[in-house]
């Protein structure tokens, strides 16, 4: 069996690889990445601080990895990320079909021809499924609603890169509400954001930002994003002078998962949704990029915001 995690023909190292033994331990595939103690310690405490941040009135919910993949066709998801969707296959059928599948594999054949789509996606961001639970309940309340989610995420975006990850920790706070809530929420989010970074010791930067949309059309929609500034980032640079790392995005969706889900407030008008993303793993990494791999070296006042 070859190991092409990281393929040796590849150009030298990247900046974060010296990183690389501190943290994690490969798993046989680019950006999916077993996690040390040294590492997971540190994910707690960031996981920690981010509750300390929960705003009164916020719930809790805490999702699976993977999501129904019929709601996540309803939020539209194929039309904007195609390439990043991970969908669960099975071998589905009778003892005999699947016996096939498997004899096939141990001659040397494949057995993934076998496989059939299920009814599951891997969930790509955290926030996904809270929408549906949130339009259950009927009419959006006047004060709105605020949720704290997490989730472990997958995009297929295979990388070398130790801040690109296949598998990764996402957790936000998301706002259900009133276009003025939610500026207001993702107004003082950013605040709170920029007040965290400094006290974890980070240098970063916050700019404007729009996704990766898929293909041409893509591009109309990532252009409409900047012009509307739907979608802040705080970026922390990594790699001297090299392109920055996007750590935590504050997004404003309008009234996209509002029309949606048939999510609306008492008139019936759609509510209009934001949330902030925190990349824990990139956070994370971004710590150890910026602070060295030995904890009880790091600055004082880092370990104490940490708890650590
Ligand atoms: P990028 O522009 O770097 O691809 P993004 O715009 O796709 O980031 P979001 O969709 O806003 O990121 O996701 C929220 C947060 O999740 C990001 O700010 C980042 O911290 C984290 N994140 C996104 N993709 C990855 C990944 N492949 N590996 C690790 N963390 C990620
Ligand atoms: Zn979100
Ligand atoms: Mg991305």
């Amino acid at each position: 069996m070859t190991m092409n995690w990281r393929k040796p023909a590849l150009p030298a190292v990247d900046a974060l690889d010296s990183l690389f033994d501190g943290l994690f331990r490969p798993m046989g595939a680019e950006g999916v990445y077993a996690r040390t103690g040294r590492y997971e310690a540190v994910v707690e405490a960031l996981q920690a601080l981010i509750s300390r941040q929960r705003e009164e009135g916020t719930e809790v919910f805490r999702f699976p990895p993977v999501m129904s993949r019929h709601q996540i066709e309803t939020h539209g998801y194929l039309k904007s990320f195609p390439n990043l969707l991970g969908c669960v296959s099975c071998l589905e059928g009778g003892e005999a079909e699947i016996r096939g599948a498997v004899d096939r594999h141990y001659a040397g054949g494949d057995w993934t021809e076998s496989l059939a789509a299920a009814d599951l996606v891997l969930t790509p961001a955290a926030c996904y499924p809270v929408y549906p639970i949130a339009a259950a309940r009927g009419a959006v309340p006047a004060r709105g609603y605020r949720f704290d989610v997490a989730c472990d995420c997958f995009r297929r975006e295979p990388s070398r890169d130790l801040d690109r990850l296949q598998s990764f920790r996402m957790r936000e706070y998301v706002r259900v509400g009133t276009p003025e809530q939610i500026q207001d929420f993702r107004q003082r989010w950013l605040e709170t954001a920029k007040g965290l970074a400094d006290r974890l010791g980070l240098a970063y930067e916050v700019a404007q930002a729009s996704d990766p949309f898929f293909g041409r059309v893509g591009q109309l929609m990532a252009l409409n994003q900047l012009e509307q500034a739907l979608k802040f980032e705080l970026l922390v640079p990594l790699r001297g002078d090299g392109p920055a790392t996007a750590c935590m995005s504050f997004n404003y969706h309008r009234e996209h998962f509002g029309t949606t889900w048939n999510l609306r407030d008492a008139s019936g008008a759609p509510a209009h949704t934001g949330c902030v993303a925190f990349g824990i793993d990139r956070l994370a990494v971004a710590l150890f990029a910026t602070h060295g791999l030995e904890v009880a070296e790091w600055p004082q006042a880092v370990r104490e915001t940490l708890a650590l």
